[in-house]
C-alpha cells in the first residue's frame, strides 16, 4: 500500500471522553475537522464516570469547576452544593454531552491498546481492545492523569472470597456497607472521602494506613437559592480569579510570608483558613509554606494540633499525624468529620508501619500482628499517575520508537503537550503540563483552546505534519525541572513525584508536573503560538 492509499478515517482521533475530550471534540467540530473520540467506558465523564465510590465529590468549588466556554450552559446548569458530589458531577457531564450532541462522534467500549504513527503517510492508526482499527491524521490524548488504577502487590490478593473493589473501578450498581466488616487500604484523598461514608453504616471498619496525610476540613454545604443567583451573576469574576491564580482555583497564595508574620497573626490566619471552605489552607496560604521548610513547619504544627484536638485517643492521633512530609507537600485530602471517625467504636486504625500487611487470605487481611476477618476489601490505593495511562498503551512514533522507551530515563516533553519524535500527537493534561497540577477544567480549557487554534491553522494552511524540535523539548524539560526544584513537594514521595504505590522498581522520584503556575504556563503557550509556533516544525 502506498502512502497515498493509506487514507485517514478522520482528521483527528481523541482518546478519552472526559472533561478534556468532550470540550476538544466540541472545538474541533466548530473548526470543521472530522473527529472521533474513543472511550474505554460506556459513557462520557472520565474521572467522574470511573470514580463513583461513595463520598466522591469535588474538592474545588463546584462553580469554579464547570466549563466556562458557554454562557448558555452556565445559565442553565445549577450546582446543588458548594462541593458537588460525584452523581451530580456525572449528571453534569451527561448534560453537556446532550446539550452539544457530543455522543454522535464518540465510540464507547473502545479502550485504546495501541497507537502507531506512519511516517510516510503522516497518519496515526489506533487499535482498540476489540481489535478494531481507526486512523486519523492527528492524535489528541485526553486521558487525564489517573487513567491507570493501581492494585497493590500483596501476596494472596486474588484469594479473597468476599467483595473487593478498587475505588477507581467502582461498580455501577449500589454497594452497601451496612452491617459488614469492611477493610479500606489507603489513606489518600480518595480513601479519606470514602472512609467517612463507610464508617456511617459498616458493622466494623478497619483502615489500613501506610502513610498518614495532612487532611483539612472541606466545609461543604448546599447552595441556597440566593447564592445560586449570586453565583450566576458573578461567573466572569469567578473565572477571572481562577485565571489569575497559581493553580486555577478560587484561592491564591497570600503575599505575606509565614516567617515574616508575627506568631499571633500567623496563628489567627491559620485558624481562619482552617475554618473556611475548600483549598484555601493549601492554595491560599502564606507564599512561603510550600517552598520553605521552616515556614512549612509552622502550618504543619498547626494542623497537627487540630488533629490531636479532634481525635480522642492520643495514641491514635499520633498515628494520624504525618511525620515524613510537611503539610501540602502531597495533595491535601479534604474531609468532613474524617478525624472524628476514629472516635467511633466501629472503626479501627491499623498502622502498617508498625504491623505491615503480610498477605490477603480467603477471609481477610493478615498483618504481622493480627488476622482481620472481613466481608469486603476496598483498595483506595491510587494510580500509576500521570504517565501510567500512556505506558499502558503501545504508543509508537517515528521509526517505531516506543513512548515508554523515549521516557525510560525520564519524561521529556514540549509544553507538556507534545513529544519530539511523535509528530501530530498532542497530550492534553499531559506530563509537564500545568493542567496536571490545577483545578483541572480551568487548565483543560486553556489546553484545548490552544490546541484548537493550532488545529485551525492546520486546516487553514493545509498542514500535514506538526512536531516539536529536540531543542525545544530539551529546553522545556529543563525549565520544568527547575520549577519543580523550588517546591517542597519534589522532595516528597507521592503521585506528584511518581512514587505512590508498590510500583515495581520505582524508587527514583520523577518530575511529572509543571510547578511554574498556570498563568506562567499560559503565557508560555501563548508566546509559542504568537511566534508562529516557535519550537515546532509545521509542514
Ligand atoms: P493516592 O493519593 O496515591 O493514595 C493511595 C493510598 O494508597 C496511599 O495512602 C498509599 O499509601 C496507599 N497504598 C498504596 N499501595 C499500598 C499498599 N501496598 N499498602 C498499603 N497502602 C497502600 O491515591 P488517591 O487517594 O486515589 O488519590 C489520587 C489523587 O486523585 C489525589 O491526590 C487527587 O489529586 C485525586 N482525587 C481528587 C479528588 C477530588 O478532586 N475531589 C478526590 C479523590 C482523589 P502511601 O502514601 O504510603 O503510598
Amino acid at each position: 500500500m502506498t502512502a497515498q492509499e493509506r487514507k485517514a478515517n478522520y482528521d483527528v482521533l481523541i482518546i478519552g471522553a472526559g472533561i478534556a475530550g468532550m470540550y476538544m471534540l466540541h472545538r474541533l467540530r466548530e473548526i470543521g475537522l472530522t473527529t472521533r473520540v474513543l472511550e474505554a467506558g460506556t459513557d462520557v465523564g472520565g474521572t467522574w464516570y470511573w470514580n463513583r465510590y461513595p463520598g466522591a465529590r469535588f474538592d474545588s468549588e463546584s462553580y469554579s469547576y464547570g466549563y466556562s466556554f458557554s454562557k448558555e450552559l452556565l445559565e442553565e446548569w445549577e450546582w446543588s452544593e458548594h462541593f458537588s458530589p460525584q452523581p451530580e458531577n456525572l449528571r453534569y457531564c451527561n448534560f453537556v454531552a446532550d446539550k452539544f450532541d457530543l455522543r454522535r462522534d464518540m465510540d464507547f467500549n473502545s479502550k485504546v491498546t495501541a497507537a502507531h504513527f506512519d511516517d510516510d503517510a503522516n497518519l496515526w492508526t489506533l487499535e482498540t481492545e476489540d481489535g478494531r482499527r481507526r486512523s486519523g491524521r492527528f492524535l489528541i490524548t485526553a486521558i487525564g492523569v489517573f487513567a491507570k488504577p493501581m492494585m497493590p502487590a500483596i501476596d494472596g490478593i486474588d484469594s479473597f472470597k468476599g467483595e473487593a473493589y478498587h475505588t477507581a473501578t467502582w461498580p455501577h450498581d449500589p454497594v452497601s456497607f451496612a452491617g459488614k466488616r469492611v477493610g479500606v487500604i489507603g489513606t489518600g484523598a480518595t480513601a479519606v472521602q470514602l472512609i467517612q461514608e463507610v464508617a456511617k453504616t459498616a458493622a466494623h471498619l478497619n483502615v489500613f494506613q501506610r502513610t498518614p496525610n495532612w487532611c483539612a476540613p472541606l466545609h461543604n454545604r448546599p447552595i441556597t437559592a440566593e447564592e445560586q443567583q449570586e453565583i450566576k451573576a458573578s461567573y466572569d469574576e469567578i473565572f477571572k480569579k481562577c485565571r489569575a491564580s497559581y493553580a486555577g482555583f478560587m484561592h491564591d497564595s497570600d503575599r505575606r510570608r509565614a516567617l515574616q508574620t508575627d506568631a499571633a497573626e500567623r496563628e489567627a490566619f491559620y485558624e481562619k483558613l482552617y475554618g473556611e471552605p475548600g483549598f484555601g489552607i493549601w492554595m491560599g496560604n502564606f507564599r512561603d509554606v510550600l517552598v520553605d521548610e521552616e515556614a512549612n513547619r509552622t502550618i504543619s504544627e498547626f494542623v497537627a494540633r487540630k488533629i490531636r484536638e479532634r481525635v480522642d485517643d492520643p495514641a491514635i492521633a499520633d498515628k494520624l499525624v504525618p511525620t515524613n512530609h510537611g503539610f501540602g507537600t502531597r495533595r491535601v485530602p479534604m474531609e468532613t468529620r474524617y478525624y472524628e471517625v476514629y472516635n467511633q467504636d466501629n472503626v479501627r486504625l491499623i498502622d502498617l508501619r508498625e504491623t505491615p500487611i503480610e498477605r490477603i487470605t480467603e477471609t481477610g487481611i493478615d498483618t504481622s500482628a493480627d488476622a482481620h476477618d472481613l466481608d469486603m476489601i476496598v483498595y483506595a490505593t491510587g494510580f500509576d499517575a500521570v504517565t501510567g495511562g500512556y505506558s499502558q498503551m503501545d504508543i509508537r512514533g517515528t521509526g517505531g520508537q516506543a513512548l515508554t522507551d523515549k521516557w525510560a530515563d525520564g519524561v521529556r516533553t514540549f509544553l507538556g503537550l507534545q513529544v519530539e519524535g511523535f509528530p501530530n500527537m498532542f497530550t492534553l493534561v499531559g506530563p509537564h503540563n500545568a493542567a496536571s497540577f490545577c483545578n483541572i477544567p480551568r487548565c483543560i480549557e486553556q489546553n484545548v483552546d490552544w490546541m484548537a487554534d493550532l488545529m485551525a491553522k492546520v486546516k487553514a494552511d493545509g498542514l500535514a505534519r506538526v512536531e516539536s524540535t529536540a531543542d525545544a523539548e530539551a529546553e522545556w524539560t529543563a525549565h520544568v525541572h527547575l520549577m519543580a526544584q523550588r517546591m517542597l513537594f519534589s522532595k516528597t514521595n507521592s503521585w506528584f513525584t511518581g512514587i505512590n504505590s508498590n510500583l515495581e522498581g520505582r524508587d527514583q522520584r520523577s518530575v511529572l508536573l509543571y510547578a511554574g503556575g498556570a498563568p506562567g504556563y499560559r503565557d508560555k503557550c501563548d508566546e509559542v503560538a504568537a511566534a508562529g509556533y516557535a519550537g515546532m516544525v509545521l509542514r
